[in-house]
C-alpha cells in the first residue's frame, strides 16, 4: 500500500485547478487520471493537419474563473463574431448583437428574425444583465429557459429562429428545459466578452493549467474504482491511502452512498468535414432553423482560427443534438446533404468527412443550477471532497470554480494538522 497525502481523482479542468490551488497552499498532491492525458472533456485531436475539438466548445472570455487561471494572450485566442448566421427557408440572415456591434444595429432591427419589439427586449435585457452580478442571477427563482423567454414576452418567431437553435447548441437540448439562471448567465457572458478558441485548439486550455503545476504528480492510466475513508482503490487492484481525497469527476461509480444523486448527461454528435470551398465569409456560428434538420449548428472553424485547417482547406464542425439513432455512415451522408442544401456553393465542392465524435457524457443534467458553492459544501464525508461541473452547471467556469472550492476546503480542514509537504 502506497501512502499519499492528498489524492485528486481526475485530471479534467476541475482536478487541475484543485491541484494548482493546493500547490499554492504548499501541498504536493497526486492526481490519478484514468486516461492517458489531462483535460477530460476538453480535448483536441490533430488529424491530417486539422484541429478537431471533441465537440464544438468555446471559451467565453468573460468567465471569471478563466480570467483567473488562463493567460489569454499565450493561448492566442481567436474570436467568433458576436451574433449568429441563421439559415432559414433557403436563405441566411445575420443576427447581430447591437450592444457589441452598434454599426449593425440598423441591420439587426431590420432583419426578418423576430419582431421589432423582440429586438428591443433583447437589447434591454442584455443591458440589464450586464449590471447584475452572477450571484444575483443565480439567486433568482429558477424556471426553464423556455419559461423565462415566454414570460418575457418574446415572440414564437424569435424563440424558434434564434433562442432555440442558439441555446440548444449550448445546452445540447432543443426544448430549452435547462435552467433560466443558466440562460441569463450565458447571455451575460456573451454580452461581456467573446466566444473564443485557442490557436492550438481547446485542448490547449487544460495543457496550460497542467503547465502551472510543478509539485503535482500526475499518474496516467490509473482508473480509480472505489473511494472510501482515507483510501482509494485502483482498477489494477492497488490501494492508496491519503489524508484527503478530492473526487474531481462524477462520484457515482466510486462511492455507492451517492449512487443516483448525479445522474443524467446531455449527449451530442459532432461531425467534421473538410472542403476546398469556403461559402461563408465570416466567423459566425451558423444556426439551422428547420424542424426536421439533423444539424443544430455548424461553424467554419478556420474562419475564426486559421490554424484549425491546413492552408487552402476549410473545416466544418457540425453539431447534431439528436442523431435520431442513425448509423454512423447514414448520419454522415445525411448531414453532408443538409450542408449542401444550406450552402449551394458546396454542391460542386469536394466535401469530405473527416471524423465523427459521439459524445455521451457531454453536459451534466442538473436540477438546481448554481454559480458557486461554499468550500465546506464540497465535503461529502470526512476526508472526501467533490469537484466537477456536475455540482454547479455544465461549463468550463463551473469546473474550475468547483476545483478551487474543493482545494480551499481541504486547506481549511487540514490547516495545522502537519501533513502539508
Ligand atoms: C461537446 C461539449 C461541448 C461543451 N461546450 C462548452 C462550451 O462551449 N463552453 C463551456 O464553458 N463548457 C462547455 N462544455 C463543458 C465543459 O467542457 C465541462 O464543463 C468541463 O470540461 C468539465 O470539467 P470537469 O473537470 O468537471 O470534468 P471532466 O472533463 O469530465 O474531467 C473528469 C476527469 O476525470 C477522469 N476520470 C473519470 N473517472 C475516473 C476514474 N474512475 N479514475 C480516474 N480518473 C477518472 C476523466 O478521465 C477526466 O479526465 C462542453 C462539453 C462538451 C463535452
Amino acid at each position: 500500500m502506497q501512502e499519499e497525502k492528498i489524492i485528486i481523482v481526475g485530471a479534467g479542468l476541475a482536478g487541475l485547478v484543485a491541484a494548482i490551488e493546493l500547490e499554492k497552499a504548499g501541498f504536493k498532491p497526486t492526481i490519478l487520471e484514468a486516461s492517458d492525458r489531462v483535460g477530460g472533456r476538453v480535448k483536441t485531436d490533430v488529424v491530417s493537419g486539422f484541429l478537431l475539438d471533441h465537440g464544438f466548445q468555446v471559451l467565453l472570455t468573460a468567465y471569471p474563473e478563466a480570467k483567473r487561471y488562463l493567460d489569454f494572450d499565450q493561448l492566442q485566442l481567436n474570436y467568433f463574431d458576436p451574433g449568429a448566421l441563421i439559415f432559414m427557408e433557403g436563405q441566411s440572415f445575420r443576427f447581430s448583437d447591437p450592444l457589441r456591434q452598434p454599426t449593425r444595429a440598423i441591420e439587426m432591427l431590420l432583419s426578418p428574425i423576430g419582431t421589432f419589439s423582440d429586438k428591443i427586449k433583447i437589447f434591454k435585457w442584455t443591458r440589464a444583465l450586464r449590471k447584475q452580478s452572477v450571484e444575483k442571477i443565480f439567486a433568482k427563482k429558477d424556471h426553464t429557459a423556455m419559461e423565462l423567454l415566454k414570460h418575457k414576452g418574446f415572440s414564437d418567431g424569435i424563440i424558434e429562429q434564434f433562442f432555440q437553435p442558439f441555446f440548444g447548441g449550448i445546452f445540447l437540448e432543443n426544448e430549452l428545459n435547462t435552467s433560466s439562471r443558466m440562460l441569463e448567465f450565458v447571455m451575460k457572458m456573451f454580452s461581456e466578452g467573446y466566444a473564443a478558441i485557442p490557436a492550438e485548439g481547446m485542448g490547449a486550455i487544460p495543457k496550460m493549467l497542467a503547465n502551472q503545476l510543478s509539485q503535482t504528480n500526475i499518474l496516467y492510466n490509473q482508473k480509480v474504482t472505489k473511494v472510501g475513508y482515507n483510501r482509494v482503490e485502483l482498477e489494477s487492484g492497488e490501494k492508496m491511502i491519503a489524508n484527503a481525497i478530492i473526487i474531481a469527476t462524477n462520484p457515482e461509480d466510486l462511492m455507492p452512498q451517492v449512487a443516483g444523486q448525479f445522474e443524467g448527461q446531455q449527449t451530442v454528435t459532432n461531425l467534421y468535414f473538410e472542403s476546398d470551398v469556403n461559402p461563408i465569409g465570416n466567423a459566425l456560428i451558423g444556426l439551422v432553423v428547420k424542424k426536421q434538420s439533423l444539424i443544430n449548428n455548424f461553424c467554419l472553424m478556420n474562419n475564426t482560427a486559421a490554424s484549425y485547417a491546413p492552408e487552402g482547406k476549410n473545416l466544418f464542425s457540425v453539431s447534431v443534438n439528436n442523431n435520431q439513432g442513425l448509423k454512423m455512415e447514414e448520419l454522415q451522408h445525411k448531414v453532408m446533404i443538409e450542408l449542401k442544401e444550406l450552402m449551394p456553393e458546396l454542391a460542386q465542392a469536394n466535401l469530405k468527412h473527416i471524423k465523427t465524435y459521439f459524445i455521451s457524457n457531454a453536459l451534466p443534467v442538473i436540477d438546481d443550477f448554481q454559480y458557486s458553492m461554499k468550500p465546506s459544501s464540497t465535503k461529502i464525508q470526512q476526508g472526501i471532497y467533490l469537484a466537477g461541473d456536475y455540482l454547479l452547471n455544465g461549463s468550463i467556469n463551473a469546473a474550475m470554480l468547483s476545483g478551487r472550492m474543493a482545494a480551499q476546503a481541504v486547506y481549511e480542514d487540514t490547516k495545522g494538522k502537519g501533513f502539508r509537504s
